[in-house]
């Protein structure tokens, strides 16, 4: 169940269930360790089949999945060369198993720090996966050092697969309100978050109320010049429901996306009421690091893990 921590014994009885549905525990020779309760509130845990068991519970809830392999800053090509083989395969069981669900990849995850060579190869193949599987392919954005690099790829897979692509981009920088023009022309979705990076004050609003106001107006400028392919990437409910507001107005479809672990309740009736609603999931073996990141964001999440661990 979405929204929940799955007990030890539920947890893997699902997943067996789900090898054996779909044939794919030979593939992956999955191991039983397990990510803790309370992180597995935030990570669906180590391997593919979990994340795509996860994916099936929130199908059901009408949520659909965005599948994130943990993993970025790789300065060496192997491990950057691995994810990409990783989602590569992850398209293909998404595609097997029938699951509503896609991926979202982050650009120094699959070798912009070896190369940009290095990610566009990787992006490519990525995308040619998704192409031949009919599984839509989201570029995460990271930090401003890496924006046009990211802006003109996604330009390049957006045309050349007209549309099966999507991008992020962040309302905290100042360049987004000009580079949402660009986009506005091209197929393809794009996805506002307000931005999760530290940038310098000369490129960046800092002021939570000016990156506020900022995510406002690209929303109201996607509304009424996008013709569809508009995600809302934000828990802030006020921005949920000014989008539902510029939907009533100008007609243009749109759908939410929120974080695994992160207003689920919001996340299924959102679905319930007939928006497209997506989950962001996080799994594999790195997810320390970004549980960690979770609590840090928000002290109403430590405070539930504090509980958890002495005791509920
Ligand atoms: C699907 C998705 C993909 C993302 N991809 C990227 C990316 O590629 N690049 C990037 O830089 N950033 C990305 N982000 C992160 C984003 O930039 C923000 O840092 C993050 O979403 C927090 O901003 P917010 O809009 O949710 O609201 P905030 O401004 O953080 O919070 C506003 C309000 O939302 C509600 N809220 C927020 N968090 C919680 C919570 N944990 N529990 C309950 N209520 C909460 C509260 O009412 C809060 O007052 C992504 C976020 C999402 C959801």
């Amino acid at each position: 169940m979405v929204g929940r921590p799955v007990s030890a014994v539920c947890f893997w009885t699902n997943v067996s269930e789900l090898y054996g549905r779909v044939g794919i525990e030979a593939r992956y020779h999955t191991s039983r360790r397990m990510i803790p309760p309370i992180a597995n509130d935030f990570v669906a845990g180590e391997e593919p089949a979990t994340a795509i068991e996860h994916v099936t519970a929130c199908n059901r809830d009408g949520v659909a999945g965005i599948l994130n392999l943990l993993g970025e800053h790789y300065s060496q090509r192997p491990p950057a060369d691995a994810d990409t083989q990783a989602y590569i395969d992850l398209i293909a069981d998404l595609a097997e198993t029938g699951v509503a669900g896609c991926v979202s990849v982050k650009p120094s995850q699959i070798g912009l720090d070896v190369g940009v060579d290095v990610f566009e190869e990787n992006l490519a193949a990525i995308v040619e996966a998704g192409q031949q599987h009919g599984r839509f392919v989201w570029i995460d954005m990271e930090d401003h050092t890496t924006t046009d690099v990211t802006l003109d790829a996604f330009e390049k897979h957006a045309l050349g697969t007209d549309g099966g692509v999507g991008l992020c981009t962040q309302a905290n920088l100042k360049r987004t309100r000009e580079d949402i023009e660009r986009l506005a022309d091209l197929p393809g979705k794009i996805r506002f978050v307000k931005g999760a990076y530290d940038e310098p004050a000369e490129i960046a609003h800092k002021d939570k109320a000016a990156v506020d106001a900022a995510y406002r107006e690209l929303l109201e400028y996607a509304f009424r010049e996008f013709d569809d392919g508009i995600a809302v990437g934000s828990h802030d409910p006020a921005m949920i429901e000014y989008a539902a507001d510029l939907h009533a107005e100008y007609g243009t479809d749109y759908e939410v996306q929120m974080l695994m672990g992160v207003r689920e309740d919001a996340q299924r009736d959102l679905a319930a009421d007939g928006v497209a609603t997506y989950q962001y999931i996080p799994y594999g073996g790195k997810w320390l690091s970004y549980f960690y990141r979770r609590l840090r964001e928000r002290k109403e999440n430590a405070l539930f893990a504090l509980r958890a661990i002495v005791g509920r």
